[in-house]
C-alpha cells in the first residue's frame, strides 16, 4: 500500500485571506505542487511565505502529466493540487488526477475551502436545502436553451458559472425557457467590486441591461415552482423547528417561512402545524 498521500487543496477565489491553515500547512509541507497554474499559485504562497516547489497542470496536460505524478506519489513523494480559485474539479482540472491516484491505490485527502458556487448559494436567499450545481452554460444559444430545457422540472435551487460577457444573454435564454423565476448573480465575490443582484430573472435582465459586466460571476436560479410539493414531512418539520428556533411563533409566520425557504405551499406547512399541534394535545 503507498504511504504518499495526494491532497486536493482549496485555495481562495480573490481574497487571499480565504484559506485554511490546514491548506497552508499542506502546502508547506508537501515535496511539491502540482498547479493549474504557477503564477497565479505562487501569488498564493509569497503571501504566506511557503517555498515549495511547483509543476503546472492544467486542462489540456492533465491526462498526459497524470501518470508522471502519480510515479512520484508511488515512489513516496506527497503532493498537493491546487487549481487557479476556489475547489479542485469543480469546473477546473483534478477529476482524471484524482482518478488516476484511486486507481494506483493512493489516499486521496481533501483540503476543503471556498468555492465560488456554494459561497454564492450561501447568501443568495434562494432555497438551500437541495440544489443542483450546473457548471458553465454552452456557448451557443440553441444548445444553451436545449441544455436549460433539460434542468426545468429540477426541484433545487439551480447554480451556474458564466462569464460576463455572455451573462445578458444566458438571463434572457433563462428567462425564457425556465420561466420568470427568483435569482441571483453574484459577482466578484470576496473581492473588492463584489455585488449581489437578487430579484427575477426579467428584473435582473432590466438591470444588467446598458451595463457593461465585469469579473467573474455565479448565477442562482430557483428551482421548479411546483416542485416543492414533493418535500417531506420530515423535512418539513425540522424546518418548522428551525423557524421557531429563529423566534417566530404565529402559525402563519412559521408557514410563510418555511414556504419561501422550501418551496412548499404555504397551506401544506400550515396544515402540518395544525395536525402535529393537535397530535401533541392529544398526547
Ligand atoms: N474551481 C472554482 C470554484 O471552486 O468555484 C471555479 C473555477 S471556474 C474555472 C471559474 C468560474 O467560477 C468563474 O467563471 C465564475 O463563474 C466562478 N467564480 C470564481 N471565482 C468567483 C468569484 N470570486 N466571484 C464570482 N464567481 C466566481
Amino acid at each position: 500500500m503507498p504511504t504518499a498521500r495526494l491532497y486536493i487543496v482549496a485555495t481562495p477565489i480573490g481574497n487571499l485571506e480565504d484559506v485554511t491553515l490546514r491548506a497552508l500547512r499542506i502546502l508547506k509541507e508537501v515535496r511539491f505542487i502540482a498547479a493549474e497554474d504557477t503564477r497565479r499559485t505562487k501569488k498564493l504562497l509569497n503571501a504566506y511565505g511557503i517555498r515549495t516547489p511547483l509543476v503546472s497542470l492544467y486542462d489540456q496536460t492533465e491526462r498526459s502529466r497524470t501518470p508522471s505524478l502519480i510515479r512520484r506519489l508511488l515512489d513516496g513523494q506527497d503532493v498537493a493540487y491546487v487549481a487557479d480559485a476556489g475547489t479542485p474539479g469543480i469546473s477546473d482540472p483534478g477529476y482524471i488526477l484524482v482518478n488516476g491516484a484511486i486507481e494506483a491505490g493512493i489516499s486521496v485527502v481533501p483540503i476543503p475551502g471556498p468555492t465560488a458556487s456554494i459561497a454564492a448559494l450561501s447568501v443568495s436567499g434562494l432555497p438551500m436545502h437541495r440544489f443542483l450545481f450546473a457548471g458553465f452554460l454552452p456557448n451557443r444559444s440553441s444548445a444553451r436553451r436545449r441544455f436549460l430545457e433539460s434542468l426545468k422540472e429540477e426541484a433545487g435551487t439551480l447554480l451556474f458559472y458564466e462569464s460576463p460577457g455572455r451573462l445578458q444573454e444566458s438571463v434572457r435564454d433563462m428567462a425564457v425557457v425556465l420561466g420568470n423565476r427568483m435569482a441571483v448573480v453574484a459577482r466578484e465575490l470576496t473581492k473588492l467590486h463584489e455585488e449581489i443582484l437578487r430579484g427575477t430573472l426579467d428584473a435582473l435582465l432590466e438591470q444588467l441591461s446598458g451595463r457593461e459586466v465585469k469579473g467573474e460571476v455565479v448565477v442562482l436560479v430557483g428551482g421548479h415552482p411546483g416542485a416543492g410539493r414533493d418535500v417531506s414531512d420530515e423535512s418539513i418539520l425540522l424546518a418548522l423547528e428551525e423557524a421557531r428556533r429563529g423566534g417566530l411563533l404565529s402559525s402563519r409566520d412559521l408557514a410563510a417561512e418555511v414556504s419561501r425557504r422550501l418551496g412548499v405551499p404555504k397551506k401544506k406547512a400550515y396544515e402540518l402545524i395544525v395536525r402535529t399541534a393537535d397530535e401533541s394535545d392529544l398526547s
